[in-house]
């Protein structure tokens, strides 16, 4: 396994695969890895000769100054990690100055609306913050195909639209959710859990299970009043949303249609522990 930390050692690996006519896989991620990012990588790497992996907090994705420094840092034992699944990994692991060659701030998006949905109303500026990262990781990496969990479905819809507005020669993979045995779905913040935390959480998933067989009989308003008064009930977990979404534009649905795709969105509270998830509904 190779190991970067400035994209000027990065580079001549980089041009070196691409002159072999290697296919290169990229997963950007912000580190204290876990099985879902495991699941990115592994597919990355059936699919690829080489797997980029970034490791980076970025400090522009984040609204909440106390949210970043809380933000879990396991760099030694992220690479243990990569270390023990395959030899073909090529890790990017940098600072901001690497990443931004100046000021840390973000260039402003018109992601066409996807951008001021869900996680865009709840924490501004966060999707500047992500578009500014991606965009520069794929001017860097110039991987030939990048992967995305659904986990942050929005994200991942956001990221198909950077690609699309600008042109950017990459394919992207949308990955499937993976969640711990009792449905919670992995997250780097599932560590910061306390124990009783931890044991309230998968009424999360369970709530959307709930939810999505509710929407087959009734309708996204009745579904989204009834996930409401659940959370209310319950003491541990206070939910900042519940919105059933079209899956293309992430507007939130009036009215059912059969030849639309849904989606059901959450965000919820664990003490200060900002839990998202999602279910594919039809
Ligand atoms: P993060 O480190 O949280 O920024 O995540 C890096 C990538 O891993 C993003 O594309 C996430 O959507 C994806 N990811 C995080 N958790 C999961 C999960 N439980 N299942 C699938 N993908 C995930």
């Amino acid at each position: 396994m190779i190991i970067c930390h400035i994209k000027k050692d990065l580079r001549p690996i980089l041009d070196d695969l691409r002159s072999k006519n290697k296919s290169l896989g990229f997963v950007p991620t912000m580190g204290a890895l876990h099985k879902g990012h495991l699941s990115l990588i592994k597919q990355g790497l059936h699919e690829n000769s080489k797997v980029v992996v970034s490791v980076f907090v970025n400090p522009t994705q984040f609204d909440n100054a106390s949210d970043l420094e809380k933000y879990p840092r396991n760099l030694d034992s992220d690479l243990q990690l990569l270390e023990t699944l395959s030899d073909d990994i090529i890790v990017y692991a940098p600072s901001a100055e690497d990443i931004y060659d100046g000021a840390i701030i973000s260039e402003n998006f018109d992601f066409d609306g996807l951008e001021n949905q869900m996680e865009g109303k709840f924490r501004k500026g966060h999707f500047d913050g992500v578009g500014t990262v991606v965009k520069r990781l794929f001017e860097i990496v110039k991987p030939d195909v990048a992967y995305f969990g659904e986990k942050d479905f929005q994200q991942l819809r956001i990221i198909q639209k950077l690609v699309e507005k600008y042109d950017i020669p990459v394919k992207i993979k949308g990955c499937e959710i993976f969640r711990a045995d009792d449905g919670l779905a992995m997250s780097s913040r599932n560590e910061r859990l306390t124990q009783s935390g931890r044991d309230a959480a998968p009424f999360i998933y369970q709530t959307l299970k709930a939810a999505k067989k509710r929407f087959g009989m009734e309708s996204a308003q009745k579904v989204t009043a009834w996930v409401e008064k659940e959370f209310k009930n319950h003491d541990a977990l206070v939910l900042e949303y519940f919105t059933i979404a079209d899956e293309a534009t992430l507007e939130t649905v009036t009215k059912k249609s059969s030849l639309k795709s849904y989606r059901a969105f959450i965000a919820v509270f664990v003490g200060d522990i900002r839990l998202i998830d999602n279910i594919a509904l039809n």
